[in-house]
């Protein structure tokens, strides 16, 4: 598979009446096209703030970015003038949001609605426009699609609606589609239908995917890598495999660990991680995560960790994975995995 997207050392910032908060911290990773990966860490972890940036979504002032490349298919994404992003987004990267009436206009139909980015990017014609809109609410499973063309949003149930973001986000065949907690807003069986057919059209149409998550749960069934991060950076990233099996940074496990599970017969006891996010109006030089790690040394508190390479592809940012560290591991069961 080759390179679609690549995040290098991005930094990103937020003037804030209380000072400036170092959202996104040295974040890299890169996507391949086709591949499925997924972004997970609690809330103010920097995630969202991180594919906010990536689709030139971040209010400046008071956001800035203060340095790093997004290099799509070799372009830097911020680099480029506003009117350039936007042509690119809709076109070449779709974005599917947690909420879909942000996304919506509840004042215009729904087939409008998708219909209008057609025209927009692929200079379709009004009619063309409607036939292909009609398709892709088949497609992304709305029955009686030339009807539910000509309602508005409010008509629609949230799993529907839902839908309907994805179709727009689809409606260009973007290679890379962004999806911010798609999944969070709505209940369990309409969740895996979503993920369902965001599986599917991954598989089908090769689209590859970021998906934002806190929910470990949702990672284990649609993605292919993992970027763990916390308090605005990347503190582990590997393989579904790596992180589910063979984690390597304290963070992770205690993420494994706040798993419901909802099959065990035991029904296991759901642990939360202890203590608050970090403070990053001034974050501190050693780990970030240190003042909530029960492992935390004395190295940790002033020394920042490197990225320790755990095998091809698998790092993680902890000291514990150096040679000189006392051998701690978990060994995890985790739901939805085998
Ligand atoms: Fe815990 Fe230290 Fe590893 Fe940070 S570097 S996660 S404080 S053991």
């Amino acid at each position: 598979m080759d390179q679609l997207l690549k995040v290098e050392d991005l930094q990103v910032s937020f003037k804030t009446y209380g000072g400036e908060v170092q959202a996104v911290r040295n974040v890299s990773f890169d996507v391949k096209r086709g591949e499925a990966i997924a972004i997970v860490g609690e809330s103010g972890s920097g995630k969202s703030v991180t594919v906010q940036s990536i689709m030139g979504l971040i209010p400046i002032p008071p956001g800035k970015i203060q340095n790093g490349k997004v290099l799509f298919e070799n372009q830097d994404l911020l680099a480029i003038s506003k009117k350039e992003m936007q042509k690119i987004r809709g076109s070449k990267i779709g974005m599917v949001f947690q909420d879909p009436m942000t996304s919506l206009n509840p004042t215009m139909k729904i087939g409008k609605q998708i219909a209008e980015g057609l025209i927009r990017h692929q200079k379709l014609s009004k009619q063309e426009a409607k036939k292909k809109a009609i398709e892709l609410l088949t497609m992304v499973g709305i029955p009686n699609a030339d009807k539910r063309y000509d309602q508005y949003p409010h008509e629609f149930s949230g799993g529907m609606r839902q839908r309907v973001g994805i179709a727009i986000a689809l409606a260009c065949n973007p290679q890379l589609l962004i999806a911010d907690e798609p999944t969070t807003a709505l209940d369990v069986t309409i969740q895996a239908q979503i993920l369902d057919l965001m599986r599917d059209l991954q598989r089908t149409m090769n689209t590859a995917i970021i998906l934002i998550t806190h929910d470990l749960g949702v990672v284990a069934e649609m993605a292919q890598r993992v970027v763990v991060m916390y308090g605005g950076m990347v503190v582990e990233t590997g393989s579904v495999y790596d992180i589910f099996d063979r984690p390597k940074h304290p963070y992770t496990w205690g993420l494994l660990e706040s798993i419901p599970n909802l099959d065990s017969e035991t029904k296991e006891r759901l642990v939360p991680i202890e203590g608050s996010p970090p403070d990053l109006f001034s974050p501190s030089k050693g780990c970030p995560f240190a003042p909530r790690c029960p492992y935390a040394m004395e190295v940790c508190v002033e020394n920042m960790p490197g990225e320790y390479k755990i095998a091809d592809n698998h790092i993680a940012r902890c000291w514990l994975n150096d040679e000189r560290a006392p051998k701690k591991t978990k060994q995890l069961v985790v739901a939805g995995r085998d």
